[in-house]
């Protein structure tokens, strides 16, 4: 059932602590930890605890905790002190567009100059 844990599903492992993370902040709704193969100096997962495969189908579904995700991804640059050198909130949509976690999740990038547009 959508928003249920899915057993074969690594970001819910995560949220469930079977799989471990660098955590970085909780909320009632999501999890912030660090990507295991970092593209920047800052680069965290923000994810909801619930199971949706992406961020529109998580939108669509459950609007307040899609706006948690993005609250919780500005919260994360603060803590970070990326805020005045700029950082990038990305939401990868399809396996084309090179999503390989098909748990709805935003990755905060910063730390160094990013490049408009993006690869
Ligand atoms: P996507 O490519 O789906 O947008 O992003 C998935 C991200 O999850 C990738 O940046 C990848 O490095 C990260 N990732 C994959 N497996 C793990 C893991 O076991 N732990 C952590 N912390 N990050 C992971
Ligand atoms: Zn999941």
């Amino acid at each position: 059932m959508a928003g249920e844990p899915q057993s074969d599903c690594l970001f819910c492992k995560i949220v469930s602590g079977e799989i471990p993370a660098t955590i970085v902040r909780e909320s009632e709704t999501t999890v912030a930890f660090r990507d295991i193969n970092p593209q920047a100096p800052t680069h965290v997962l923000v994810i909801p605890k619930v199971h949706y495969p992406d961020a529109a189908t998580l939108a669509a579904a459950e609007p307040q905790i899609a706006a948690d995700v993005l609250r919780e991804a500005g919260a994360v640059a603060a803590d970070e002190k990326v805020v005045d050198s700029g950082y990038r909130i990305i939401l990868n949509t399809g396996s084309g567009a090179g999503q390989t976690v098909f748990h709805a999740h935003a990755h905060v990038l910063g730390g160094r100059g990013l490049q408009w547009p993006p690869g």
